[in-house]
This record gives structure tokens, C-alpha cells and sequence, in this order.
């Protein structure tokens, strides 16, 4: 199958209101442009070095999201043009980008990661840590930086019932933090849950946003 027809099948599972990132990680900059030539705009990279230099060499028109583990001295390399960075799973690293947008005179786009499955080796906020950064009013020391929402990753898993459950908890915890803290402001409201092997329940369960890579591309060459 070409890309094209990848991505017009994924199309036909995607409600209009929810977004899709095309996750071009480990493909090379001709599988961007053929996805980019079928029309689509959003990508998103996990690795920095990866991430600049397909920024520098395909179309400026595309939107770049971040959604790997940032580290925070990389933070600069990609604060000038990243659109959105899906993965903030620490205080530290939400001052970084802070710091650092400020530096190019930028508000930058983030979501905070919520540690939702049940390996130990994922990243991210537990619910009362996010309630702690809210209540502290440490998002109001980073003015640079606009929290959009909320990510997830569900346990790597056979087990449908349990993914839907992970998706289920992140979604509950969104609405809290937004009814909590966001009551005059449409600015919390992103999502993002649901990869190639589950996005159609994080869809039901009410994601926004769905980062799909190998459905599109195929299998990843590490
Ligand atoms: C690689 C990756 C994806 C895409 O995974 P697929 O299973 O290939 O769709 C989505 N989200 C994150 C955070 C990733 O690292």
C-alpha cells in the first residue's frame, strides 16, 4: 500500500474533530513529502536532531510536533519552530521551554504527559503532581509557555479492555483539570492519545489529537 492510500484509510477512521499527526520518526524526508503531497501537514518526530534537520530541508508550511522524551538542554534546538510539544513530564522542563521561548519572543505549545499505563518505563505527571503544578500556580511563572492539554500512552498490550481503561483515566483527568482550572478559557483543550495499534478506542474514549506512524509509513527501520 503507498501512502497515500495509508493515510486516506487512517482518514476514513477520524472524525473530523480530532487531529491527526502524521509520526514520521525514523522515515526518511521522501515519506514526509509523500504524505505532505496527499495533502497532509501535521508531523511529528521523537528525536530532536531528527526533528531540526527534516525542519530544515522539507516545506516550511509544516507543523512540527514534538512527542518524544525531551531532554532539557535540548529544549533550544527546537523552541523556534516546534508547534506543539506533546510530552512535559516535568517542572524542569516546562521552565526550559519557558526560558527558552522567551529568548526568540514565542509562546510555545505544550501537554503535559500523564504516566497512564502500567510499565514503569513511560513518562509522565501523576494525577496529584498535576494538581500540585496547577495549584502552586507554577504555569503562571512560565508565561511563554501555553498548556493546551493533556498526553498519554497506554500499556503496549493485547488487552483491549485494559488500554481502554488507561484512556478512560486520562480522559477523566482532563476534564477535572479543566473544569478545575481552565473554567473561562478554551485553551486546555487537546487530548492526544491513541498510536496505530489503538487509536479507534482513544477515539471513543475521547481523544482530540492521534499520533499514528506505522500505519502510515509501515514498520520503522531502527
Ligand atoms: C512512535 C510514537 C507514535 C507512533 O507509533 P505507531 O505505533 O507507529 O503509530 C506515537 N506516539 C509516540 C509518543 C511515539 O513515540
Amino acid at each position: 500500500m503507498s501512502v497515500c492510500a495509508n493515510i486516506q484509510r487512517v482518514r476514513q477512521n477520524i472524525p473530523s474533530h480530532v487531529q491527526l499527526v502524521c509520526v514520521s520518526k525514523f522515515h526518511p524526508n521522501d515519506a514526509v513529502l509523500e504524505a505532505y503531497n496527499c495533502g497532509e501537514r501535521v508531523f511529528g518526530e521523537s528525536k530532536v536532531q531528527e526533528l531540526v534537520g527534516k525542519y530544515e530541508s522539507l516545506p516550511k508550511d509544516i507543523l512540527w510536533h514534538f512527542i518524544g522524551h525531551l531532554q532539557t538542554n535540548k529544549v533550544k534546538y527546537i523552541v523556534p519552530f516546534v508547534e506543539l510539544i506533546h510530552g512535559v513530564d516535568s517542572v524542569k522542563l516546562l521552565a526550559e521551554i519557558d526560558k527558552q521561548a522567551a529568548k526568540v519572543g514565542r509562546i510555545v505549545n505544550c501537554l503535559l504527559q500523564v504516566h497512564i499505563a502500567q510499565e514503569e518505563t513511560k513518562f509522565g505527571f501523576d494525577e496529584r503532581e498535576l494538581y500540585e503544578l496547577f495549584e502552586k500556580g507554577l504555569l503562571k511563572e512560565c508565561p511563554n509557555v501555553s498548556v493546551c492539554g493533556l498526553m498519554g500512552m497506554a500499556t503496549f498490550t493485547d488487552n483491549g479492555e485494559q488500554v481502554r481503561a488507561e484512556f478512560k483515566t486520562l480522559k477523566t483527568l482532563f476534564d477535572k483539570l479543566k473544569r478545575d482550572f481552565f473554567t473561562d478559557k478554551n485553551d486546555f483543550s487537546t487530548l492526544s492519545m491513541g498510536m496505530s495499534d489503538d487509536y479507534p478506542i482513544a477515539i471513543e474514549e475521547g481523544s482530540t489529537l492521534v499520533r499514528i506512524g506505522t500505519t502510515i509509513f509501515g514498520m520503522r527501520e531502527y
